[in-house]
C-alpha cells in the first residue's frame, strides 16, 4: 500500500466489501478539473427505467403539499423547473437518466434532518446526491426519486492548523481518520436528532456509513484529518515495454523510493492514443506499449529529486524504462498526471462506455485486457486498461459506437466470472450504486448480502434512501 493516500477508507461492514475502497492512487482534485463527458449537441440520455429492467416500488409521489412543506424547510432550496433538473437527473457519464421531479438545496444539518422525517412521514424515496461525479450511477434517481443535493452545504465548520485533528461533530464517534455527522431516514432512530450510535447500538457508525452510497443515512458533516501539504512533490513519467516491465517497475520503485513515493499509475498505449486524439494532449515520452506515472512527496526537495534520480537511471539501465520525463514544477507535474487523470473524459468521448472498476492481483491485472481484445474483437471500439498499480486496481474500459445488448452479453457475466476466479473484487473503488448492485455475490458471499439488507432495513424500515442501488435487488 502506497504511503501517501491520505484517507485509507475503512471497510463497509468488513474489509474489502465493493463500494468501500475509496483509494485515491493520485492526488485529489477540484471536482472541476474533471471536466465534462458530454459534449454540446450529445444525444439525449435514454430513461434508465426504459433501458434497464427495474420496477418502481410502491413509493408516494411528490404532492402540492409535500412542495409547500419542503419550501417551509428550505426557503428557496426547492428547486422544479424541469431545465434545472436535468442534469442532476443524468449521471456524469451519460447513460443512466431518472424522472426526478424535485431537487432539494438544503444547507444545514437541521434541514436534511427535517426533510427526511417528512420524507419518511409520506413514504417519498430519496436520492442523495453530491457532486455527481461517481461511476456507477448512485447519485441519480431511477424514477422520479427526489433529489437531495449536498451542493449548498460546504462550510468549512473548523480547522485546526497546529494539531491537524479533526474535530468531531456533536454525536459523531471518534475515529482517528475521519468522523462523519449523519441523518437516518427512520422514526425509530429518533430522526431529527444528531444520531447517537453509541459503542452498545453499532461497534463504530461511522465505518457503517462509509461507503453506503446513501442507502443508510445522509452525512451532514465531516471532519478529516488533513496531512501537511507536502514541500517537494516530483513525477516522472515512463514508457514501459511491457506488462511485466511495469510490474518490476512497480516493485523496484517501492525498494528504491518506498517512504516518499506517493503514487503509481500505469496506462496502456491504447488510453494515450485516446487522450491524443480526443483531448490533444501530446505524449511527452516515445511511444511504448505501456506507461508508468510515478509521483514522490516529501519535505526535502533536493533528497528526493536525488533519489528519484538514482531511481530513473537503474530502471532505464535495466531495460525497465525505455524513455521517460521528470517534472519538478507545478505547470508540468499537472500536464504529466492530466495525461492519466483525464483518460476517463477520452473514453467518454469515443463512444458508449462499458465500464468495470476491479480489484485483481498484480500479477493478473492486465490478462483481462487481453482476454477481452481477443473475445470481443471488432464488436468492440476499444478495449483498455488502467488504473492504480498499487492498490491492485484495474480500470477496464470497453468502448463501442453505441450501447448494444449483445455486446453487454458478451461482457457479462464473464468480467465478472473472470474477476471472481481471481478471487478480485467487482467493484475496486467506485462503489456499487445501480450498476454493480446484482453482482455483488461473485466478490462477497451470501450472508452478508443477507446482513446488509437486514440492516437497512433496520435503519430506513421504508426503504426510501437510494432504493434501487447498492443491495441486489433479490437479497
Ligand atoms: C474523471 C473522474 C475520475 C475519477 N477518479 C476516481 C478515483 O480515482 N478514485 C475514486 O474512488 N473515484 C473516482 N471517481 C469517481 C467519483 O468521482 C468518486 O466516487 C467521488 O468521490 C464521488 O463524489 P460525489 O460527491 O460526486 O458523489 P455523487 O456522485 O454525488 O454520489 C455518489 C454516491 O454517494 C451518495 N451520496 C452523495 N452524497 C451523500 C451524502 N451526503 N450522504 C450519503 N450519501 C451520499 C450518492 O447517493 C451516491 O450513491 C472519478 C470520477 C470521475 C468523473
Amino acid at each position: 500500500m502506497l504511503p501517501r493516500r491520505p484517507l485509507a477508507w475503512p471497510a463497509w461492514l468488513l474489509r474489502g466489501v465493493p463500494g468501500a475502497a475509496g483509494s485515491w492512487g493520485r492526488p485529489v482534485g477540484p471536482l472541476a478539473r474533471r471536466g465534462c463527458c458530454s459534449a454540446p449537441g450529445t444525444p439525449e440520455v435514454p430513461l434508465t427505467r426504459e433501458r434497464y429492467p427495474v420496477r418502481r416500488l410502491p413509493f408516494s409521489t411528490v404532492s402540492k403539499q409535500d412542495l409547500a412543506a419542503f419550501e417551509r424547510i428550505v426557503p428557496g432550496g426547492v428547486v422544479t423547473d424541469p431545465e434545472a433538473l436535468q442534469a442532476p437527473n443524468v449521471d456524469w457519464l451519460r447513460t443512466l437518466r431518472g424522472c426526478s421531479k424535485v431537487l432539494l438545496r438544503p444547507r444545514t444539518s437541521e434541514e436534511v434532518s427535517h426533510i427526511l422525517r417528512h420524507c419518511h412521514e409520506r413514504n417519498l424515496a430519496v436520492n442523495p446526491q453530491g457532486g455527481n461525479t461517481g461511476m456507477v450511477g448512485g447519485s441519480v434517481p431511477v424514477f422520479d426519486e427526489i433529489i437531495l443535493s449536498t451542493a449548498r452545504m460546504n462550510r468549512v465548520l473548523s480547522f485546526h492548523s497546529v494539531s491537524g485533528k479533526p474535530v468531531p461533530p456533536v454525536g459523531a464517534q471518534e475515529s482517528p481518520l475521519v468522523l462523519v455527522e449523519f441523518f437516518l431516514a427512520s422514526v425509530c432512530w429518533q430522526v431529527g436528532e444528531r444520531a447517537s450510535l453509541r459503542p452498545q447500538v453499532l461497534a463504530d457508525g461511522t465505518q457503517l456509513f462509509i461507503g453506503s452510497e446513501g442507502t443508510l443515512g445522509v452525512i451532514t458533516a465531516v471532519s478529516i484529518l488533513c496531512p501537511h501539504k507536502p514541500r517537494a512533490v516530483n513525477v516522472a513519467f515512463l514508457g514501459c515495454p511491457g506488462f511485466a516491465e511495469v510490474l518490476q517497475t512497480f516493485s523496484t520503485c517501492k525498494g528504491m523510493l518506498g517512504e516518499i513515493l506517493s503514487a503509481f499509475e500505469f496506462m496502456d498505449a491504447v488510453c494515450m492514443q485516446l487522450v491524443g486524439r480526443h483531448l490533444h494532449l501530446a505524449s511527452p515520452v516515445q511511444e511504448s506499449p505501456f506507461y508508468v506515472l510515478i509521483e514522490t512527496s516529501g519535505s526535502n526537495a533536493g533528497h528526493d529529486a536525488e533519489k528519484l534520480g538514482h531511481f530513473l537511471e537503474h530502471a532505464l539501465g535495466s531495460g525497465l524504462v525505455t524513455d521517460g520525463t521528470m517534472a519538478t514544477d507545478q505547470r508540468k507535474v499537472k500536464m504529466l498526471w492530466a495525461l492519466r487523470e483525464r483518460i476517463t473524459e477520452a473514453l467518454s468521448r469515443d463512444g458508449y462506455v462499458y465500464k468495470y472498476d476491479l480489484s485483481l492481483p498484480v500479477e493478473r491485472l492486465y490478462d483481462i485486457v487481453n482476454d477481452l481484445r481477443a473475445r470481443l474483437g471488432p464488436h468492440a471500439k476499444h478495449v483498455v486498461g488502467y488504473g492504480h498499480l498499487g492498490d491492485g486496481n484495474l480500470h477496464l474500459n470497453v468502448t463501442a459506437e453505441a450501447f448494444s445488448p449483445s455486446l453487454l452479453g458478451a461482457l457479462e457475466p464473464h468480467v465478472y466470472e473472470w474477476t471472481a476466479g481471481q478471487q478480485g473484487s467487482v467493484s475496486a473503488e467506485h462503489g456499487v450504486g445501480f450498476r454493480k448492485r446484482d453482482v455483488l455475490g461473485y466478490s462477497k458471499p451470501p450472508e452478508v448480502l443477507q446482513l446488509m439488507q437486514q440492516l437497512k432495513v433496520l435503519l430506513d424500515p421504508k426503504g426510501i434512501l437510494n432504493p434501487y442501488k447498492t443491495l441486489p435487488s433479490q437479497a
